[in-house]
């Protein structure tokens, strides 16, 4: 099967790291700029790289952008270009629009524009952090619904050695634990036998208040 090509406009910070992180996972990256010096800077990690102002319609065509199956506009700072590139680029008929937006107004014209997904990097990054700081065990977090969340615990000192049966979030908290990294593997779906230890850490599923109250009272 052919695997998808991706077109990042704007490489920037933001841009910059999702371009090299599609090529380890070795997918192509054709990466446009309007500034030269960052071009020359990823112009021999990216499959291909182009100076362009990527707001006009005819470079694009060119490049023959409509035939890439992603495109993501990581254009930061200057908001009227990151529309402008939207536009062309849903215009072309490119299958899956990606763009970054700086604030919820941008975000909703960029919605309004018919991009199929909008990401908020700095705002999510911002209630990561946040939600990292006030739960110090918290390693990541995964929002999958309004309500419910895949969170990342390490576990602490006090829980070290005890089988899920004994802590049994399901029935006293009704979030479960899913899987249990160990230093030397995984185990999905433990069973109730599995023991954790210093060191693991616990992927749990559940509700945010679910798995609020096994942290307030189980850690
Ligand atoms: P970040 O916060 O991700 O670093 P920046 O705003 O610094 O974002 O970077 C955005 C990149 O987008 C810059 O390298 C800039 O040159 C590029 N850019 C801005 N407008 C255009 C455009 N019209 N066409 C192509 N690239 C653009």
């Amino acid at each position: 099967m052919k695997k998808n090509q991706y077109v990042v406009i704007g490489l920037g910070r933001f841009g910059a790291s999702i371009s090299k992180e599609l090529i380890k996972l070795g997918y192509e990256v054709l990466g446009i700029d309007k500034d030269e010096e960052v071009v020359d800077e990823l112009s021999s990690v990216l499959t291909h790289t182009v100076v362009a102002d990527a707001t006009d319609e005819e470079v694009l065509k060119s490049l023959g952008v409509r035939n890439f199956d992603c495109a993501v506009v990581a254009i930061g700072d200057d908001i009227q270009s990151s529309i402008l590139a939207a536009i062309v680029l849903k215009d072309l008929g490119i299958k899956k629009v990606v763009a970054k937006a700086l604030s919820e107004l941008h975000g909703k014209v960029l919605n309004k524009l018919g991009v199929d997904r909008v990401i908020y990097p700095e705002r999510d990054m911002g209630i990561r952090v946040a939600h990292q700081l006030v739960s110090p065990n918290l390693l990541d977090y995964i929002e999958i619904s309004k309500e419910y969340t895949i969170v990342e615990l390490s576990v602490p000192k006090n829980l070290c050695g005890f089988a899920l049966r004994e802590l049994d979030p399901r029935a006293k908290y009704g979030c479960s634990i899913v899987a249990i990294n160990k230093q030397n593997g995984i185990i999905i779906a433990p069973t109730a036998g599995d023991v954790v230890n210093e060191n693991d850490v616990m992927v749990i599923i559940g509700t945010n208040n679910q798995i609020d109250k096994f942290e307030s009272e189980v850690i």
